[in-house]
């Protein structure tokens, strides 16, 4: 029942998110103009923004004009629903959820401009880069009852976390000469304070092994050609919520079966 009720939330969120996704890059507010239809720029009323619902309902269409919505909006917010029902999942109710609600939903929006845009925008990265630092002195500080993660995350480690996601993705920028971009490198950074350092190695081995899964996936499909430009971040997106859910057990699990402890 809970997780149907986190599911919801994250409808919820998804529809802002894909407001975020859409104004941001124009630099435009995220909360004033309201809601309108693109077409006419009829508002949307409550009615017209429940989450899917509203998308079925009226058959992905503006009621005033009848302009097609994206179907994209629909599947975000099913998607953002679907991942933070997940880490409901792993988590349970308690602060670990609500951290990893909040960086899952700047994980979604950076994924989604990126593929747009193929930039990340500093202003994203700014509002990321500080959540993580709060949220982790917060929970370092606050007498929360023991740690939920395996790894606390103290203000050092989440330094060197910084310091290495950034320098890490730095110097392979300057060996590949521009495989890896600007917005890589100062995601990994901020990445790297929301996880501390070692999950921040795990992060960024799990973004280049699906990066490099995915990127083989789209040269055997043709969906990219092999001079086309893949956008970086989606990946190390991946291999954040990846590190998010489970990087306390991959490490755990490393540290037992290679260091033998
Ligand atoms: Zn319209």
């Amino acid at each position: 029942m809970l997780i149907f009720i986190i599911f919801l939330l994250g409808l919820a969120v998804g529809s802002f998110l894909n407001v975020c996704v859409y104004r941001l890059p124009a630099g435009e507010s995220v909360v004033s103009p309201p809601s309108h239809c693109r077409a006419c720029g009829v508002r949307l009323g409550p009615a017209d923004l429940i989450p899917v619902l509203s998308y079925i309902l009226r058959r992905g269409r503006c009621r005033a004009c009848g302009a097609p919505f994206p179907a994209r909006y629909a599947l975000v917010e099913l998607a953002t629903g679907a991942l933070f029902a997940w880490c409901f999942f792993v988590f349970g109710l308690g602060p670990g959820l609500l951290k990893a609600l909040v960086l899952t939903s700047f994980l979604v929006v950076i994924t989604l401009i990126d593929y747009d845009h193929q930039l990340i925008l500093d202003k994203v990265l700014v509002w990321l880069a500080g959540a993580g630092v709060a949220i982790n002195l917060s929970f370092a500080y606050a007498p929360l009852g023991g740690s939920f993660l395996a790894l606390p995350v103290d203000p050092l480690a989440m330094l060197l976390g910084g310091l290495l996601g950034g320098g890490l993705l730095l110097a392979i920028a300057l060996v590949t000469r521009g495989g890896m971009g600007g917005g890589d490198i100062k995601f990994a950074a901020a990445l790297g304070l929301w996880f501390g350092w070692q999950q921040t190695l795990l992060a960024l081995f799990l973004s280049f092994l699906i990066g490099g899964a995915g990127g083989a996936v789209l040269l055997l499909f043709r969906l990219r050609g092999r001079k086309d430009f893949i956008p970086f971040g989606p990946f190390i997106a991946a291999g954040a919520f990846v590190t998010l859910l489970y990087g306390p057990d991959l490490l755990a699990w490393y540290v037992g079966r290679f260091l033998g402890r």
